[in-house]
């Protein structure tokens, strides 16, 4: 038998057993974000592809080999968002969000790499993305951190710790450039092909190499703390104070470089050792020249992206109670009569509950069978009209889990007695 046409690799289908998780996660998300006065943002999916050459930078892995680019009818090079930043930074410049104001915002949706898929790393994903344009300060960089943190905290999660470094501005990393650059050429035999044209292009990115044989040059190269300007140092300096008074702990990672070329000043990566080698589950930092590099009028600004899937995979191994959205009745409707009277029962309990969720036998079967389907359903009361019931208008009112007994009930009457599945304590 053909299995019809094939799903892309590395890209998922969420299925309705999973987008309660997803849908709950959100949810809490947004109220967190909103809790700091962060604003939704909607972006397109899709932007030129200049955008994202000028902003993540030519020597990137993501621009060099991971971007969906493609011609549109037009004859123009567009490309699937890899990331949200560049979208954010073209949305604020393009809709005058940005001359003398300030902004926080948040937006999600899917992200397209072109990745080797495995566990953690898909071709399509999901990123929570925040962002505050136009805030100089270590203050706000704090609050993206306490951001995150205090969403860990609501969320429960344990095993999760954040890495923080500074790349200063690009001056001192210009100088610190030509150190690295310099030490790497004396040992240029023990570079990898990446590294090798990574040297001339954007040596900061050998630092962040994942290959092994890399770690023990890497391990003496210079650091890029010992070359920070003083402002930069005051900068970080006030960063750390403000996490420690908050009790927020931290590791400098001198080696933290980020794999992006827009970034200045502040990165940081939350990290768990709980999902393997994809442990990034949210990362970030300032980028204080990308507006400006974007045509935009002078802005500083921070940001950070959660990576939804590797979140919700943390949560599962830690058991995060999910909340179960199963129906909150089910109606079993035994015969013609029955099944249209049912019907229009149905509707009047919606109409009279808001949120209620009543999920109606539809296609017929027996009564068995119904209250098959009833069970299968997760609902926590069936309610049962057969050829008597209607003619009586009444409705059999049976709890599903927990026990208790079947009881007869008017179908005015019914609204009522259901109004306790939707607040518990409420109803009779
Ligand atoms: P990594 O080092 O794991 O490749 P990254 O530095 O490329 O991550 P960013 O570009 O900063 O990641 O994206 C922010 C977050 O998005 C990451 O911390 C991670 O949780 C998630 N993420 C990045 N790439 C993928 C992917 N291909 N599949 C799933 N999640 C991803
Ligand atoms: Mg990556």
């Amino acid at each position: 038998m053909s299995k019809g046409i094939q799903p892309i690799r590395g890209m998922n289908d969420i299925l309705p057993e999973h987008t309660g998780r997803w849908q709950h996660l959100e949810s809490v998300i947004r109220e967190v974000l909103g809790s700091y006065g962060y604003q939704e943002i909607r972006l397109p999916i899709v932007e030129r592809t200049e955008l994202f050459k000028r902003s993540i930078g030519e020597v990137t892995d993501i621009v060099e080999k991971e971007m969906y680019t493609f011609e549109d009818r037009g004859g123009e090079s567009l490309t699937l968002r890899p990331e949200a930043t560049a979208g954010m930074v073209r949305a604020g410049i393009s809709n005058g969000l940005l001359y003398n104001q300030r902004q926080r915002l948040w937006c999600t949706g899917p992200m397209f790499r072109y990745e080797r898929p495995q566990k953690g790393r898909y071709r399509q994903f999901y990123q929570v993305d925040v962002e505050a344009l136009g805030f100089p300060g270590p203050d706000v960089d704090a609050e993206m951190i306490l951001l995150s943190a205090r969403l860990w905290k609501r969320l429960g999660l344990k095993h999760i710790t954040l890495e923080l470094n500074s790349l200063g501005t690009s001056e001192s990393r210009a100088i610190y450039r030509e150190l690295l650059v310099s030490y790497f050429r004396d040992h240029h035999d023990r570079l990898d092909e990446d590294s090798k044209r990574r040297l001339e292009g954007n040596p900061l990115r050998i630092l962040d190499s994942k290959n092994p044989d890399m770690r023990e040059l890497i391990d003496g190269a210079p650091l890029l703390s010992d070359h920070l300007d003083e402002e930069s140092q005051t900068h970080f300096q006030r960063l750390k104070q403000v996490l420690d008074q908050a009790g927020i702990q931290y590791t400098v990672n001198p080696r933290l470089v980020r794999g992006l070329d827009y970034y200045s000043r502040t990165v940081f990566e939350w990290v768990t050792d709980q999902l393997g080698s994809q442990g990034a589950v949210c990362s970030g930092g300032r980028y204080d020249g990308l507006v400006e590099q974007l045509g935009g009028p002078a802005t500083p600004a921070i940001g950070w992206a959660i990576g939804v899937e590797r979140l919700l995979a943390l949560m599962e191994s830690q058991d995060y109670p999910f909340p179960v959205e199963a129906p909150h009745a089910y109606l079993v409707v035994v015969g013609d009569e029955a099944e249209q009277a049912g019907l229009a029962l149905a509707e009047s309990l919606r109409d009279q509950l808001p949120g209620f969720r009543l999920e109606t036998n539809c296609g017929g079967g027996s009564f068995k069978s119904q209250m098959k389907r009833a069970d299968r359903s997760g609902a926590g009361v069936a309610l049962i009209i057969g050829e008597n019931e209607v003619d009586r208008c009444v409705a059999g009112l049976k709890p599903l889990r927990g026990g208790g007994d079947q009881q007869e009930v008017t179908w005015g009457d019914l609204a009522g007695k259901l109004r306790g599945f939707i607040e518990p304590g409420a109803g009779s």
